[in-house]
């Protein structure tokens, strides 16, 4: 498992680590969060974009698509989207008899919505899922989970859910999920959605995944938008599908290159950007390659680079 040490100033906690390495000892960022209670936790459960991929070439970054876990200072538990790394997820949260949780979604293409009827705690009577009205307000996500769960796409329905489900509102403004501000945007991306900001105890995390940093779709914004959203982020993880060879053929479908989103970390001069929504057909290799352009592209500014994936932890 790989872990992310964003936090550059919490003392006690550089002390934690230079123990644990000097006596060989390996534990979870997850533990330290719940011990210490002061850390903004995130997880990746699935890096990789349009539709999951398995093998020897995708060892390193995962094939599981779009699924992030949340934990807030009290251990509040938000997860974004539901791409097929949620099953994952949904087992680990069985296990740690964790039955609460907050749920976001950030567009309804396939790859983000497709692991939902496979979270398995949604069949269990104790689980309380409380759903966040967005991308879009009233009954738009709502009405896109039903149908996920309808013939004939899926054998089991939605009403056989055990566990309870409750909506609450959220899009499009800013709203509080017990001690993190939410805060939407408009991905720039075809069929609209969402991107989110995070703030918790002065530490700001950006997710902006599916969106087109190079062309304006309908309802999307301008990267000076963007990095007025992202100014100064901790982290930003954001799309970087392509490379510039890539982007030729590929410009309005709704992805960015890794030099676009350098080019936005930089404006926006956050402290470490992640890149995310690996293309089905990059293999590892191919996204080390690109981790490498966008390391060159911003040697000068002192921003952290790295691949986003499946099983890293940061905390910030
Ligand atoms: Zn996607
Ligand atoms: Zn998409």
């Amino acid at each position: 498992m790989k872990k992310i040490n964003l936090h550059h100033t919490h003392l006690p906690l550089k002390i934690l680590f230079f123990i644990a390495k000097l006596c060989h000892i390996k534990f979870s960022l997850l533990i330290i969060h719940k011990s210490l209670g002061l850390l903004m936790y995130i997880k990746c459960w699935g890096a990789r974009g349009s539709i999951s991929v398995s093998g020897s070439n995708y060892l390193k970054y995962g094939g599981d698509t779009t699924c992030l876990e949340l934990r807030t200072r009290n251990n509040e538990i938000i997860i974004v989207d539901a791409g097929t790394g949620i099953r994952r997820l949904g087992n680990y949260l069985i296990k740690n008899k964790d039955s609460r949780y907050n749920m976001l979604f950030t567009h309804a293409h396939w790859d983000h919505i497709m692991g939902f009827p496979f979270f398995k705690p949604i069949f269990f009577p104790e689980t309380k899922l409380n759903i966040i009205r967005c991308p879009a307000p009233e009954k738009y996500i709502e009405n896109i989970i039903k149908k996920v769960m309808s013939p004939p796409y899926f054998p089991v329905k939605y009403k056989d859910i055990q566990g309870s489900i409750s909506y609450t509102k959220g899009c499009p403004g800013s709203f509080m999920i017990d001690s993190v501000k939410i805060t939407p945007i408009k991905l720039n991306h075809p069929d609209s959605g969402c991107g989110y900001k995070f703030e918790e105890d002065g530490k700001i995390f950006v997710f902006l995944t599916d969106n087109e940093l190079g062309y304006v779709h309908n309802g999307g914004l301008s990267i000076e938008d963007y990095a007025i959203f992202s100014k100064n982020a901790d982290l930003l993880i954001h799309d970087s599908e392509y490379n510039d060879e890539d982007y030729k053929k590929k410009k309005t479908w709704g992805h960015s290159t890794v030099n676009q989103a350098a080019e936005l970390a930089k404006m926006a001069g956050v402290k470490a950007l992640g890149l995310f929504h690996h293309d089905q057909d990059k293999h590892d290799d191919d996204i080390d390659r690109l981790v490498e352009t966008a390391e060159i592209y911003l040697k000068d500014y002192g921003i952290k680079v790295f691949g986003v994936s499946a099983d890293m932890e940061f905390y910030l």
